[in-house]
Order: C-alpha cells, then sequence, then structure tokens
C-alpha cells in the first residue's frame, strides 16, 4: 500500500516554475494555496519543513532582468533580493493561519562538517519542538561553484535523510515520471509505482529544466535516489494546484510514489 497517511515528519520541496510565472513575479495564488494546505497539515499535528527554490528566480523578476544572471556574483546578487521577498511572502501567509516559520540557509559545507550538520539538526529539532515551519533554501548568496549542491531536489532529499524524514514530497510541473515524453508522446504513462531507482528509470528522466529553475527530473530522481536509500518513501507529483496535496494524505494514487527502502540502512 502506497501513500503517505501515517507519515509524522515530512519534508515538501516546491520549485521556481511552480512559484513564479514565465514573468519571473511569484504566482500569489499559488502559494497562498500552498501555505492553506501545509497549514492544515500542521493543524493535523504533522511537523513539516519547506524546501522552497525561488530566490533567484524573484529576484530576477523584482530586479525586472530579462534572463538569469550568467556569472555567479549577479545570482548570489538576485537571490540575496528574491530570499527576501519569497520569506516576507510565506510569513505573510503563514501568519494568515497563525503558523510561525523560520529561515535556514544552507550549505554543502554546513552538512559535511560534524559540528555544523549537528547545529543544523538541533536548529531543526527545535524549531519542531516549538511547532514552528523550518523553511530551507541553499544559501546561494555565499554557495560558490565548488561547494554548491546547485538544485534544490537534491538539496531536499539531503535535509530528508538529516531530519529523520518519514516522507519527502517533491512538486513540481508534471503529474510524476512517465515512460515517454508526455509533451510529444500521447501513449506516455504515468509510472504510478518505483520499488526500485534502477538506471533503466533513470533514462526516462529527459534534461530539461525551465529558464526560471534548475532541474529537471534526472535532479529529482537523483534525490529519489538519496531519500528512499535512507528509507525515506518520496512522491514526485504536480504542485500546480497544491490542494492535490490532500489526496496523498487521505491515501489516493497521485504523482510516482518511490517506496524507500526498509532495512538497516537508514543512515
Ligand atoms: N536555490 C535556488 C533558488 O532559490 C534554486 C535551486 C533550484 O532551482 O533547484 O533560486
Amino acid at each position: 500500500m502506497t501513500g503517505l497517511k501515517n507519515a509524522k515528519r515530512i519534508v515538501f520541496k516546491v520549485g521556481t516554475s511552480t512559484l513564479t510565472y514565465s514573468t519571473g513575479k511569484t504566482n500569489i495564488r499559488r502559494m497562498a494555496k500552498l501555505v492553506s494546505v501545509l497549514s492544515d497539515l500542521l493543524n493535523q499535528g504533522k511537523e513539516i519543513v519547506l524546501v522552497t527554490s525561488g530566490a533567484i528566480g524573484v529576484g530576477v523578476g523584482k530586479l525586472g532582468l530579462k534572463e538569469r544572471p550568467k556569472d555567479t556574483p549577479g545570482r548570489q546578487a538576485a537571490a540575496c533580493i528574491g530570499q527576501c521577498e519569497l520569506m516576507f511572502m510565506y510569513d505573510k501567509f503563514f501568519s494568515e493561519y497563525s503558523h510561525t516559520i523560520g529561515q535556514l540557509l544552507i550549505t554543502k559545507s554546513d552538512v559535511e562538517n560534524d559540528e555544523r550538520r549537528n547545529n543544523l539538526i538541533n536548529a531543526f529539532n527545535t524549531m519542531f519542538e516549538y511547532g514552528a515551519i523550518p523553511i530551507v533554501n541553499e544559501n546561494d548568496s555565499v554557495a560558490v561553484e565548488e561547494i554548491v549542491y546547485g538544485d534544490n531536489d537534491s538539496l531536499s532529499a539531503i535535509v530528508a535523510k538529516l531530519i529523520g524524514a518519514d516522507a519527502l514530497v517533491i512538486l513540481t510541473d508534471i503529474d510524476g515520471l512517465f515512460d515517454g515524453n508526455p509533451q510529444s508522446d500521447i501513449d506516455a504513462r504515468l509510472i504510478p509505482v518505483v520499488d526500485e531507482i534502477t538506471p533503466e528509470i533513470k533514462a526516462l528522466a529527459g534534461d530539461a529544466g525551465t529558464n526560471r529553475g534548475t532541474g529537471g527530473m534526472i535532479t529529482k530522481l537523483n534525490a529519489a535516489e538519496i531519500s528512499t536509500g535512507a528509507g525515506i518513501d518520496t512522491v514526485i507529483m504536480c504542485g500546480t494546484d497544491p490542494t492535490d496535496i490532500y489526496k496523498l494524505f487521505d491515501g489516493h494514487q497521485i504523482g510516482t510514489f518511490f517506496i524507500g527502502k526498509k532495512g538497516d540502512n537508514n543512515g
């Protein structure tokens, strides 16, 4: 039986293409809906972490730039600006439901350093004790090429593993993993359940991200490989209508469900 009915600690990941319009401006309606669903799950007693992209995309929109800067300092500056705007919006929307958020900006070196990793875990756990929602992004303004995760799909899986999450839900702009390209092949079918991420499964991922975000299906499969390897059930589903998240917790089939490997490998 797949479904996340019994999951208590859940990491959600939302990408730039879900959070912004092609103009680069924030999709306020979608963000508001997402926050309302997550707030409702919190009210049920679940512990939620939101890994959000959008800092660079929203910064680009706010600055009125025609495209993402190609140079690192340009992207870092855009992230500084967009991150503020993102957190302002999340704070405003979550406050409407009397929920408290906190920001965690993470770099790869924070996770790889024992002391900083422990500090991070302590911060997450104390946030949960306070009933607050950790909102996570990569610290794009200081993460340079050599130390960057680069995509929040991987970051969300690392975070899920770090905090011993029960589930990871990656929201994207297609319905899940297909056995062909749904944009060009009308016979392409959604794969409802994957019990092992084999090279054949990976070969099904195209490599396209959007010009607002990064990633594409392959980074999501890489993330699912990390999380399922740590025993964490993982779902890739469409975030266009965030109320679809309810279906997942009502035990209905939605998106592609990657079964977490249960056993002694949850390290
Ligand atoms: N951390 C980047 C941002 O907030 C996004 C990375 C990604 O697209 O996965 O803009």
